[in-house]
């Protein structure tokens, strides 16, 4: 049996933001959003795949209303449950499917109630569409990103070149452009800054054989830089194994830290201001 995880004990005197979470994957996603306030992240992105997810655009203030009467029922009335904020479109996975509710993602993203679009992109290692219907698919993701003024959240899995080639041609949104979940080296990670993406590290940042992935975040300098758990994959040492939920970021948000050499507190906030101007700048903030 795992010890139960002191959330509060994972607190870095610093707001914290979660930039890449599935809230809907999590079996109880109140309780995860009500562990992640006791751990001081204040807000998280939550992908969904308009595919496959029909409720998290429904629930998610619900699951705050949820979180919210948790910590006042435990004694922590001084904690609010963080802002949720929802990337909405077809994981390239999926993206065979992504034309039938491409009207819908656009309907979505002038609706206000999305805050990016994605995750879209390149999975070339599963290749569970045909390359060319994802390839479709990330372009079209982009357009809708660029009409609608919204940063896109991009997904690349062995496709970085490819992945590149798009977002070069397409051109990265003026709203703003996230490469998730990078675990390229620092070489890979320059391309992508140049074209003005921002960079998001995960839980692979603090697995022990990754100095590849801590040189790149190295490298990034921490007004590009946004730290994500993907959650509930990839949960982060010292915590590899357990479900993954928002509260763990911070162990990310150590991990960057050490590779910049800067108190966690430093690189927590520099995190944060950037997920929320990315994804707080739109009608809802
Ligand atoms: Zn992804």
């Amino acid at each position: 049996m795992a010890r139960p995880i002191d959330f509060a004990g994972l607190a870095l005197g610093a707001p914290v933001a979660d930039a890449h979470a599935h809230l809907d994957m999590l079996d109880d996603p109140a309780q995860a959003l009500a562990h992640a306030a006791l751990a001081g992240v204040q807000l998280v992105a939550t992908a969904v795949d308009l595919s496959e997810d029909t409720r998290t655009i429904v629930e998610s203030e619900a699951w705050r209303v949820e979180a919210a009467s948790w910590l006042r029922a435990h004694g922590f009335e001084d904690r609010a449950a963080p802002e949720v904020r929802i990337v909405a479109g077809v994981h390239p996975h999926n993206a065979k499917d992504a034309a039938t509710v491409e009207q819908n993602l656009a309907d979505l993203a002038s609706s206000g109630l999305v805050a990016a679009i994605g995750e879209c992109g390149l999975d070339y290692h599963y290749e569970h569409s045909p390359r060319a219907v994802q390839r479709t698919a990330f372009e079209r993701h982009l357009s809708i990103a660029h009409e609608a003024g919204l940063p896109a959240i991009v997904h690349l899995r062995e496709a970085h070149d490819e992945g590149y080639e798009v977002l070069s041609r397409i051109g990265v949104p003026a709203a703003g452009c996230v490469v998730h979940c990078f675990t390229e080296d620092a070489q890979t990670a320059q391309r992508f800054l140049e074209l003005g993406c921002f960079v998001s590290f995960g839980g692979v940042t603090t697995f022990k054989k990754a100095d590849a992935v801590r040189s790149a975040a190295a490298a990034v300098p921490l007004d590009r830089l946004l730290t994500e758990t993907d959650c509930p994959f990839l949960a982060p040492e010292p915590f590899r194994g357990a479900t993954n939920e928002p509260a763990l970021v911070t162990q990310v948000v150590r991990a960057v830290a050490a590779a910049h050499g800067v108190d966690p507190s430093v690189a927590a906030s520099a995190a944060f201001e950037n997920a929320r101007r990315l994804f707080c700048g739109g009608a809802r903030s």
